[in-house]
């Protein structure tokens, strides 16, 4: 068996090959099945660029979702997509596959691979506890793990989610009831349905969020549980909301610039520049709010995530108890390393130069829809995480 990186994470195994959350150009053609495991930009191209002889498992919503995008880039729709669910999988005369929960976004899924001789298990993005949105993710039962390490590093271990809940809520209504107009910067796909749900049905306030965050917002609720309240912040509503003067905005990190309270002013024709806070795992160190406050004027950051931290994630390996881990995005080697020591299970990470070392806050790592308000993005290149 060889497990490495092409483009994609690639497992050979029993004369099949195993294409995992293939990047664009990945070589699609020679594996016997490419596996999605959840929307983001950095995992979906398989749906959006596998031609229409190569088999390819992803979740519903995860299908949803890049036919948003394709439709946006004006790409093919693919009808060779196996629509997978958790505890639900297919089977061939050669390989069997099962999804779990992956608990990082809606659609996210897990997968298990049973070749006859190996069961194989890859993780995709986890979250491993619960949040408003999603559950935690499923242990799978497998003798060969292939685990994300994005924050594979000791310095990212968060405070108990409800603790940095209860901090968000609190620093929201504080704002709201003074009358600051408040943005709250998180991915759209993800975080902010979680963010959603805690303002609107938390703090019983409305919630504004571009056309991007509007439309995954609907997913979710078709798929799973109504959301709250929430306005695009192109529509009538919206402007009301906004002289009434008691809402939260929802943007996706990408509105992040030089001098962002006074551009976002500007952009969303705010009556007076709002705070701006960023929900996200890279806070739980604290340099990250001060780079970023330095580099945007951020007022605060809280380490709201949606991946694992480096706790969780050994906490994870530990339960699946498999025989060796492949560790991968982010910081591998360290993960590897740790596990190796602390769990005394074999494990190795899966590198490649873009890989190597551990990953930063990117602040163009999702599916961009429709910005109907373009202001002054950053051109930063995305990055694999
Ligand atoms: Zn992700």
């Amino acid at each position: 068996m060889r497990v490495y990186y092409d483009k994609g994470l690639i497992i050979e195994a029993e004369g099949l090959k195993f294409l995992l959350d293939p990047r664009s150009r990945a070589d699609f053609h020679s594996a016997n099945l490419v596996l999605v495991s959840h929307g983001h930009s950095d995992h979906i191209s398989g749906l959006i660029e596998a031609s229409e002889n190569v088999r390819v498992g992803a979740s519903n919503i995860t299908h949803e979702i890049a036919r948003l995008v394709r439709v946006e880039r004006d790409r093919r729709f693919l009808g060779n997509t196996v629509l997978m669910d958790r505890k639900h999988g297919f089977r061939t005369d050669k390989y069997n596959v099962l999804a779990y929960d992956a608990g990082h976004c809606m659609g996210s899924l897990q997968f298990k691979i049973d070749t006859g001789e190996h069961l194989i298990g890859y993780t995709g993005d986890l979250n491993f506890c619960e949040s408003i949105t999603e559950r935690k993710a499923d242990v799978m039962d497998c003798d060969v793990l292939l685990i994300e390490a994005t924050f594979g590093s000791e310095e990212y271990v968060f405070p108990e989610r409800e603790e940095i809940i209860s901090e968000i809520l609190a620093y929201a209504e504080k704002n709201v009831s003074d009358g600051v107009p408040l943005v709250l910067i998180g991915y759209s796909l993800g975080k902010c349905q979680e963010l959603t749900s805690l303002i609107s049905k938390g703090l019983g306030c409305d919630v504004l969020a571009p056309k991007q965050i509007f439309e995954f917002n609907r997913i979710f609720e078709r798929y799973k549980t109504g959301l709250g309240k929430y306005f695009e912040i192109e529509s009538e509503e919206a402007r009301e909301i906004i002289e009434g003067n008691k809402y939260v905005l929802l943007l996706p990190p990408s509105y992040l610039g030089r001098n962002a309270p006074e551009k976002l002013a500007k952009a969303f024709n705010l009556p007076k520049p709002p705070k701006v806070a960023i929900c996200t795992g890279w806070a739980a160190k604290n340099s990250f709010f001060f780079s970023m406050q330095q580099a945007y004027n951020i007022d605060a950051a809280f380490p709201l995530s949606s991946h694992a931290d480096f706790s969780q994630l050994l906490e994870y390996v530990s339960a699946v108890e498999p025989s060796i881990v492949y560790t991968t995005f982010g910081n591998p080697v360290n993960l590897a390393k740790q596990i190796k020591k602390r769990l005394k299970i074999k494990a190795q990470p899966v590198v490649n130069k873009m890989q190597q070392a551990l990953e930063t806050y990117s602040i163009n790592q999702e599916p961009q829809i429709t910005l109907k308000t373009d202001i002054n993005k950053p051109k930063t290149p995305e990055k694999a995480a």
